[in-house]
């Protein structure tokens, strides 16, 4: 629910423009449900990457099993953890999001991402690339939740590569 105050923190700016808190609004519905019920969410026997993650500035833990076939390419891809509201329902997101993906598109896929979280805020997100992944773009207004936000990437990255390493935020 820590997201819910981030969010009620802005409102009076946010209550500015009537359609763009609409809009807010339902990205936080989608957030809220991929936080109570994050997609992707377990152990993956049969994954052949593996990586833990840790983000020290909020506490988030992630654990990520991947599974690719023989060409590179993602099939299946779960998590597990304990985090912030942001960090699960990111990592539900990009779970989603990155299944069917070549590596390489990952690749693109985690530039996209970082850069729409980065990025000043008049910046527009690659919504083409990134589709429903653009829920996320309103942390961009909060540096602290940045990084609970692109845990999942970084540790997907870190698997992927086959480092034997915790993937940490910091
Ligand atoms: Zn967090």
């Amino acid at each position: 629910m820590l997201y819910f105050a981030l969010w009620t923190k802005h409102s009076g700016c946010l209550l500015k423009g009537g359609g763009v808190f609409d809009l807010r609004d339902l990205y936080q519905q989608v957030i809220v449900d991929h936080n109570k019920n994050p997609r992707n969410y377990g152990i993956l026997a049969e994954a052949n990457h593996h990586a833990d993650g840790h983000n020290p500035l909020c506490g988030d833990q992630l654990h990520i099993d991947i599974l690719t076939d023989d060409e590179g390419k993602i099939i299946d891809a779960r998590f597990e953890g304990e985090g912030c509201a942001i960090s699960v329902a990111s990592a539900s997101l990009m779970t989603e999001a990155m299944k069917g993906k070549s590596v390489a598109e990952f690749e693109t896929l985690f530039d996209a991402f970082q850069h729409m979280v980065t990025a000043d805020l008049d910046a527009m997100a690659n919504e083409e690339v990134l589709g429903k992944l653009t829920v996320l773009a309103g942390v961009k207004e909060f540096p602290s939740r940045i990084k609970c936000a692109i845990l999942c990437w970084h540790t997907s990255r870190t698997a992927l590569a086959d480092k034997k390493e915790v993937a940490v935020t910091e």
